[in-house]
């Protein structure tokens, strides 16, 4: 444009002066063009041949995110789910290890050699009493008890996504280093990731990505509850409840006694405490005192260190619950999980990679969609077009409400993170209308925002050894003399957690 209008104005000028114009003219074009040329930034290249490689592999990725979504298995018992991304990644060539960490269903995945090792973490348990149709009402499927109320499906078959583009460029020699793709099962209470990092499996890992479903495309820079959550068995002596109640001695009261005493200790525990609790055995008949009874506790805090000292308080509870009772305690811990050390260098890379990408348009149709899920919230939701907007980086990061096992990770090697939005905006984690629009496109295009971005960002720690540097440095001054210690101790998977 510029150049046009110079020419405009040499028209009026001498032919000499036309002539020398024109000569500059072609000068400052070719000079023009040889700058052209060398500020092609290579990176961006690759990028934006990424973008359209995964885009065109939509419907085979959007085909496993749905059969997984179908299957919709527990924690520890997703042989399918995991066997199906397994069989993905090995289709693409990548070297598979199954069963890691003691986990049948756990995997590692990997192609290339030598650094950067980058990894992706991959996610595909589903939720107990979550069975629903891909409908905008609630409606359950019949004969069927889980449903992917938090998008696990969507999770791996992401990850794997982006991980196949990754290999793609290793092979063709678009740099080097090795990717390797973490199928972590259980991560909804089980803990699955926190058995794979005290089995050393991130040890030569540079940086770890991952990603989760929600209602919104962000990078993510809110930490997570650090948690332990732990099952308390009771057991005393049945007897006939009218007949001969003084030889009874009732578990189930001293279930009972121990939740009275949490819930009185919840006035004098830190504020920011969640303590929940649902008791998952109390006994089988009115008539006889039960012998057994178990009650399930997580106990919350944006610390570590307070929540082992919270947890420490209910186990006492607990044995002061038993005593009252005479009947006997034991407990098993089930899980543990740390907060999440945020990673401000990484977090800055994906933002600009999730603007790249860009969110996610509905069609007429899945406006209609979105409008019926909308109406059965209980407050204001948010505009449904904010699935298509990308949230800018928060300046400061925050405590959050959940926890998640990426903790443990982020505590091995710098870890980075997004949410997209799989979900109709103002959908809540957990709930029907989750699995609703995690069984549509709703779902699977979200699904790609996430494998793309993650793709971009492994990019950009292939291509420059600076940025991992420096969110390597981060981690270390966050991370402090801080030594990793498994908030569950040396316990062995909870394979059965879910029974
Ligand atoms: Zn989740």
């Amino acid at each position: 444009m510029r150049f046009l209008v110079k020419s405009s104005i040499l028209c009026d000028q001498t032919i000499i002066m036309k002539n020398y114009a024109f000569s500059l003219l072609l000068l400052t074009g070719f000079i023009a063009n040889a700058q052209k040329k060398t500020i092609v930034n290579p990176t961006d290249k690759l990028k934006t041949r990424a973008l359209q490689n995964i885009q065109q592999n939509y419907d085979a990725y959007k085909k496993t995110a749905l059969q997984i979504w179908d299957y919709a298995e527990l924690g520890y018992k997703e042989q399918k789910s995991s066997a199906l991304l397994q069989q993905v990644l090995k289709d693409n060539g990548f070297n598979v290890e199954a069963g890691v960490a003691e986990i049948p269903t756990a995997f590692v995945a990997t192609y290339g050699s030598g650094k950067p090792v980058i990894a992706i973490l991959a996610e595909y348990d589903a939720l107990p009493g979550l069975a629903q149709e891909a409908v905008p009402e609630k409606k359950e499927i019949a004969g069927k008890n889980a449903g992917h109320g938090c998008g696990h499906h969507l999770f791996g078959t992401a990850s794997v996504a982006a991980g196949i583009e990754i290999k793609k460029l290793i092979e063709e020699k678009k740099f080097t280093g090795t990717i390797k793709i973490f199928g972590c099962p259980a991560e909804e209470g089980g803990s699955g990731k926190v058995y794979m990092v005290r089995a050393g499996l991130f040890n030569d890992v540079d940086v770890a990505i991952h990603w989760h479903p929600g209602d919104e495309n962000s990078v993510l820079m809110t930490s997570a509850l650090a948690n332990s959550s732990a099952k308390f068995r009771f057991k005393g002596l049945s007897a006939h409840a009218s007949m001969a109640p003084e030889k009874g001695r009732s578990s189930l009261d001293a279930v009972e006694a121990m939740n009275y005493m949490v819930n009185m200790m919840r006035e004098h525990v830190p504020q920011e405490t969640r303590i929940h609790y649902v008791i998952t055995s109390g006994g089988k008949a009115p008539n006889v005192v039960p012998d057994y009874a178990e009650v399930y506790y997580y106990v919350r805090h944006p610390k570590r260190e307070q929540v082992k000292l919270i947890f420490d308080r209910v186990v006492n509870a607990a044995k002061g619950a038993a005593m009252g009772t005479e009947t006997s305690m034991e407990y098993e811990i089930i899980g543990g999980t740390h907060d999440i050390l945020l990673n401000r260098a990484l977090a800055e890379a994906m933002q600009k990679n999730l603007e790249k990408t860009g969110g996610v348009k509905y069609t007429s149709e899945e406006i209609e969609f979105a409008k019926k899920i909308q109406s059965s919230f209980s407050s204001k939701p948010p505009m449904i077009s904010s699935a298509d907007s990308i949230i800018k980086l928060k300046a400061v990061m925050d405590a959050g409400g959940g926890s998640t096992d990426v903790g443990d990770v982020s505590y091995a090697v710098p870890t980075v993170g997004m949410d997209a939005a799989t979900w109709v905006p103002g959908t809540p984690a957990h709930s029907w209308q989750a699995v609703a629009c995690g069984g549509t496109e709703i779902g699977t295009k979200g699904m790609m925002v996430a494998a793309k971005t993650m793709a971009l960002t492994a990019i950009d720690l292939f291509t420059d050894p600076a940025l991992i540097n420096k969110a390597r440095e981060e981690f270390i001054k966050a991370k402090g003399d801080y030594k990793y210690e498994a908030l569950l101790g040396n316990r062995k998977p909870a394979l059965n957690y879910r029974d």
